[in-house]
């Protein structure tokens, strides 16, 4: 019997919330086991977009909910746990709002990948290059070199995980620096893009807290691939 599930998303957009009001959405889906604290949030907040694209502007990639942050923080902490990281790496911009907390929880240095269009020298930084899916273009990506060491044990962390492109120019600029890849922590994985296959078969340890494996814009549906159990609730960093 398959363990997945397909849940109705209802655009946010389509309701005036106030901020105590808890969508009617939301309610529908307090019964059912199974999901995990991010999945519950992007059917309470995602919008399916044309063109295979889940918008979560108002906690992930634009507006920054703080405490999903954290528990998404704890559960790489929890995921990645017995494995040595001296560095958290991820690309700007989404990324930068969990690896700090994750470079916070680890008391590591987080290091950003910056993106540009153009070729500039090359001369003190390590270069490679990501086809931006959500952008439809290319993008060097680079870290000035005295931020990535040699030896250094890196977990790498993004907001999404597509294709993969974005992953494995991280991944190309951690071994110019001869480092290693400790771990691969991603929100949000989409499963029905080649990224996440790539990068189990080629040995990566990776984890992704919410893998969605169809998701439907006309019907606004979308399917979890199963996980386990999460409730992680209210956070305080400084508990701990
Ligand atoms: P990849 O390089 O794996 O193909 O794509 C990952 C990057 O594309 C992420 O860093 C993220 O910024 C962006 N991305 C890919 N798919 C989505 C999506 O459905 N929604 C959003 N908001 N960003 C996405």
């Amino acid at each position: 019997m398959s363990q997945e599930f397909i849940i109705k998303i209802i655009p946010h957009s389509t309701f005036v919330i106030p901020n105590s009001f808890i969508p009617l959405h939301l309610k529908s889906i307090k019964n059912l086991s199974n999901m995990n604290f991010l999945e519950e949030k992007i059917l309470t907040d995602g919008v399916i977009k044309q063109g295979n694209i889940l918008k979560v502007d108002n906690f992930l990639n634009h507006q920054i909910e703080i405490d999903i942050m954290r528990q998404m923080a704890y559960e790489f902490k929890r995921r990645f746990k017995g494995v040595e990281v001296n560095k958290v790496l991820t690309i700007e911009a989404s990324g930068i709002a969990i690896a700090t907390l994750l470079g916070d929880l680890y008391d590591v240095p987080v290091v950003f990948a910056k993106k540009s269009e153009t070729a500039n020298s090359t001369d003190d930084k390590y270069m490679s290059q990501a086809y931006s899916f959500t952008h439809k273009q290319m993008n060097n990506v680079f870290i000035s070199r005295p931020y990535l060491n040699e030896g250094e044990k890196v977990l790498i962390v993004d907001d999404f995980l597509a294709d993969g492109q974005a992953m494995h120019a991280l991944i190309d600029l951690v071994h110019q620096a001869g480092g290693e890849v400790a771990g691969i922590g991603i929100a949000i994985e989409k499963g029905q893009q080649a990224g996440g296959k790539t990068l189990r078969e080629e040995g990566y340890h990776l984890e992704s807290i919410a893998i969605i494996d169809t998701m439907d814009w006309e019907t606004q549906t979308i399917r979890f691939r199963k996980q386990p159990e999460i409730k992680l609730g209210k956070t305080n960093l400084k508990a701990i």
